[in-house]
Order: C-alpha cells, then sequence, then structure tokens
C-alpha cells in the first residue's frame, strides 16, 4: 500500500515487532533464538519478498533437511533434486517420477500456490494435470505408501508432510509434503544471517523509507477510522474487533473457522555442535527427528485426539552451524518443536530431549540453558497464535480451499475497506508476506 502511494500506519499490539518472525536472547546472553519461525524457504524467494530485494544476508546450509534413522544413517534431503533422488537406492527413478513435474514446473505452480490469489482459471490450467492434483489433494500415507517402496523414501516423506500439522492420513497432508519438497529443490531453505528478526526489521526499514509510520504496544481493539484497513489477524480477533458491524451469516462464517493442534518448542544453549549419530545430519539447517512413516503417522495423529505421542515427531533447527552471529565461538543454538493438541498445557521437554539423544546420544550433556514455550506462551505473546496454532488455522481441505470463509476473494470482508490478510487467508501459514500482497492488491483495485 505504500509502495503505491498511501499513508500507512503499523499498529502492533506487542512492545516489539515481528510477530512470528522474530529472534531475542532466550536462554544466555550472547546466544541468539528465533521466537517462532526459523527457516525460510519463502522469505526470500516469495514473489512479495523477491520484489523487495530487502537488505539481508541469506545463509543457504548445504542441504535442506536430514532424516536421521535407528540405524545410525541419514535421509537427506539435497538442494539438487537428482542428488536427492540417487541416494534413494531402489526408489531413485519414483522420487524423479513423483518430484520431477513440480521441481520443472515451478514457474506455472508457484503462482497458483503462493499468489498472487486469486489465481486466474488461465494459471490453474497450466500448473495442475489430473496426476498432480490428486497428489496435491493426497493423504500424505497413501500417497508416500503409494509411491515409493523403500522405508527412507517413505520416512523422507513423512517427515516433511508432518508440517502440514494434520494426520498424514488426512487430506491434503500429501500436497503439504510435495510442495515442501519442491521449495527445497527450487529456493532452498534458508534464513538470515543474525536471525528471523533481521527480516522483520527489513520489512520496517522499507516501510519507514516509503514514509510508513509503526506504532508498537497499539493494540486494535476497535475498528481504526482510514480508508483502508488490512487486518493481520485470525478470524476470533477480527471478531472481537469488528464483529459487531458484520452481516450475521459472515460471523457465523468466521466462528465455525477451525484450529489446528499448537505446538510445544525448547531453545537450547549448547556447548557444542549436536553430535549426530549421522554426521551428515551436520549438513543440514532443519533435521526432522521421527523414524519411520508409521512412527511419525501415530505422532501426528495423537494431537487430533487429544493426546501426544511418546515419542513425538520433532522439528529441529541448527542455524548456529552455519552462522556464526548466533553463539559465542564453539557454542551453538538449536530450536526444536513438536505439535501437542490446541492448548495443551504438557511440558514436552522429556520427550523431545529424548527424541534428540536417540539420534545424537551425548546430546544432553551440551546443554548450558533451555527455555521451553508451549501454547499459552505462545498466545500471550501473540494474539494470532490460537492454542499454539502457529498456521493460523488448521490446512484441511475445507480450509485450504476455502480460508477463511467460502469466498472467491477470501480478502474482503462485507464492511467496505476492511480486508483480513493474516495467515488464516490464502496462501495460509509461513513466513512469505504473500497474503498481505494479495489482500493489499485487491485493496488497490477496489478502492482505487
Ligand atoms: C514456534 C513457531 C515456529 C515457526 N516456524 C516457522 C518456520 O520455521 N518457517 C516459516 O516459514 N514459518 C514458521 N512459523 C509460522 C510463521 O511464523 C507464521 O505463519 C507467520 O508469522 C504468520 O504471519 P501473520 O502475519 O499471519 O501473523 P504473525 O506473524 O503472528 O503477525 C501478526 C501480528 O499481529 C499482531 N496482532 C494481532 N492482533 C492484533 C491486534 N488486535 N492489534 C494489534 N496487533 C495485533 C500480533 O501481535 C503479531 O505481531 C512458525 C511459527 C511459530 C509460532
Amino acid at each position: 500500500m505504500a509502495r503505491a502511494g498511501w499513508q500507512v500506519t503499523v499498529h502492533e499490539a506487542e512492545e516489539t515487532i515481528g510477530g512470528g518472525v522474530r529472534s531475542a536472547e532466550l536462554t544466555l546472553p550472547g546466544f541468539m533464538h528465533d521466537v517462532c519461525s526459523a527457516i525460510h524457504p519463502l522469505g526470500r524467494d516469495s514473489p512479495f519478498f523477491r520484489e523487495l530485494e530487502l537488505p539481508i544476508e541469506w545463509i543457504q546450509p548445504p542441504a535442506p533437511a536430514a532424516h536421521p534413522l535407528d540405524d545410525g544413517t541419514a535421509v537427506m534431503l539435497e538442494r539438487s533434486f537428482l542428488e536427492t533422488a540417487e541416494r534413494l537406492g531402489e526408489d531413485r527413478g519414483r522420487y524423479l517420477s513423483v518430484f520431477h513435474r513440480v521441481v520443472s514446473g515451478w514457474r506455472d505452480f508457484e503462482p497458483v500456490v503462493l499468489g498472487p490469489y486469486p489465481p486466474s482459471p488461465r494459471r490453474l490450467v497450466s500448473a495442475f494435470d489430473l496426476s498432480l492434483a490428486r497428489m496435491g489433494l493426497a493423504g500424505a500415507r497413501s500417497l508416500a505408501e503409494r509411491k515409493f517402496k523403500t522405508g527412507r523414501a517413505r520416512a523422507l516423506f513423512a517427515g516433511n508432510a508432518a508440517h502440514s500439522m494434520l494426520p498424514l492420513e488426512r487430506r491434503p497432508s500429501g500436497g503439504v509434503g510435495l510442495f515442501l519438497i519442491a521449495t527445497a529443490h527450487t529456493y532452498g531453505w534458508g534464513f538470515p544471517r543474525g536471525g528471523s528478526q533481521r527480516l522483520a526489521d527489513a520489512l520496517a526499514g522499507r516501510l519507514q523509507e516509503l514514509g510508513g509510520e509503526i506504532r508498537t504496544d497499539s493494540p486494535v481493539d476497535e475498528l481504526p477510522r482510514a480508508d483502508a484497513v488490512l487486518a493481520d489477524v485470525v478470524p476470533r480477533e477480527l471478531l472481537r474487533i469488528a464483529g459487531n458491524h458484520f452481516p450475521a451469516r459472515y460471523a457465523q462464517a468466521l466462528q465455525r473457522y477451525r484450529h489446528g493442534p499448537g505446538v510445544f518448542k525448547l531453545d537450547w544453549a549448547l556447548d557444542g555442535p549436536i553430535p549426530w549419530a549421522a554426521d551428515e545430519c551436520g549438513r543440514a539447517g532443519t533435521v526432522h527427528l521421527g523414524g519411520t512413516l508409521e512412527e511419525i503417522a501415530a505422532s501426528e495423529r495423537a494431537p487430533w485426539h487429544g493426546r501426544h505421542a511418546e515419542r513425538p515427531f520433532v522439528l529441529l533447527a541448527q542455524p548456529s552451524l552455519f552462522d556464526d552471529s548466533r553463539a559465542p565461538a564453539g557454542k551453538h543454538t538449536a530450536w526444536a518443536y513438536c505439535h501437542v493438541p490446541n492448548g495443551c498445557r504438557d511440558d514436552m521437554t522429556d520427550r523431545i530431549e529424548a527424541q534428540v539423544e536417540r539420534f545424537a546420544p551425548g546430546f544432553r550433556d551440551l546443554i548450558l540453558g533451555k527455555t521451553a514455550s508451549g501454547p499459552a506462551d505462545f498466545e500471550r505473546r501473540n494474539r494470532n497464535i490460537v492454542g499454539g496454532d502457529i498456521n493460523g488455522g488448521a490446512i484441511d481441505l475445507g480450509q485450504l480451499l476455502f480460508r477463511p470463509v467460502r469466498k472467491r476473494v477470501p480478502y474482503r470482508t462485507p464492511l467496505r475497506g476492511l480486508y483480513i490478510c493474516s495467515s488464516s487467508t490464502p496462501p495460509g501459514g509461513g513466513v512469505h508476506g504473500m497474503s498481505g500482497y494479495s489482500a493489499a492488491s485487491v485493496a488497490l483495485r477496489d478502492l482505487t
């Protein structure tokens, strides 16, 4: 909006800007941790951020992800599509055939999955053939079992699909796995040197250069007086702010919006790098800890039944291996979380650490300091993280296609000039700026 010449004011409820894109010394002095997001496949390369050319030094770990197994080896998700396939033995050809279409056709695929949204029918048709559409809408488990023969390829796929926070039997968890693996091969899974906060600060800097203003400690409790309001809030908050102005049907539709599981997260200050049994894990920015497809599937089903797994699937990031600004010399940081029932108050510290220890014996001896954050902590610091749901709402099939309500242009609300633009709108969770970008494009079309 500012680039189009509008006078923009950002109101942030918290003391600091950034929302899910912040960093802080959460454990010990000199150890810089990412409070929420850590790895940013779309942080440099989403269509919006690409345009902005922000002054950020991006770090690309040699391998996007590693998936260690109990035999002391790891399945590697490499930057290179061919190299990843080469290392899958019997499943080499199958991996190539599953991912070839999406990786080589990424240019067509990207605007449909990321936006600007809604995509034109012409774009939809050129991006998807029937088989890709089927895979994109499938459950991860059936897709992995149908497409791959080896436990290694199935485990690799399951670890990526589990980012969906859906049971792996449920649609479209398979599509999320396909999408994430494709981003590893097209963009890489990088992150800003110095931490996620650098991205938020760079965005703030760009806005201020354009004459925009940012007010922190400025919670919005009622509709501000403005020609346009772009609300980066979840449906519950939109209802709180503007609910009594909405027609009953729209308000009821927002009330029906569903949140998914929450997360329980640990940040560690470490006395050295994590001693992975499979050395190759040290080449990866992200490590998926959960063993086999079957084990990950059980872990991801549990939160939907109000339980947590005894051996939860853990997503771990180890940025200090590639960014020496994060910790004092020779020391390291690590970030990890697992999925828990929405709003759950259980302490998952021991279970998460046991999963790291399982694949990196001796890990616990390196811990110098740690901080734990559960769903209530996240929600207290950011009202967009309802019950710990980091995706701004479940990405089940209904809410993938219609987010947050069943409307062709979901950013528009019934009030002229009021738009919703958080991750509760397409394309959903993740740090990409595309929800706001699409909403702003719609607002500019409507109002100018
Ligand atoms: C633990 C965790 C790990 C994650 N890991 C990753 C990752 O590695 N990679 C990735 O891409 N994504 C990750 N994410 C997801 C990512 O952070 C979110 O999808 C993204 O930040 C959502 O952007 P948003 O603008 O919708 O909301 P947010 O980033 O949450 O921003 C919303 C802002 O609005 C403010 N706000 C809300 N209501 C009001 C109000 N009424 N008045 C004033 N201000 C208000 C909030 O305080 C907040 O600052 C993670 C999230 C969490 C919590």
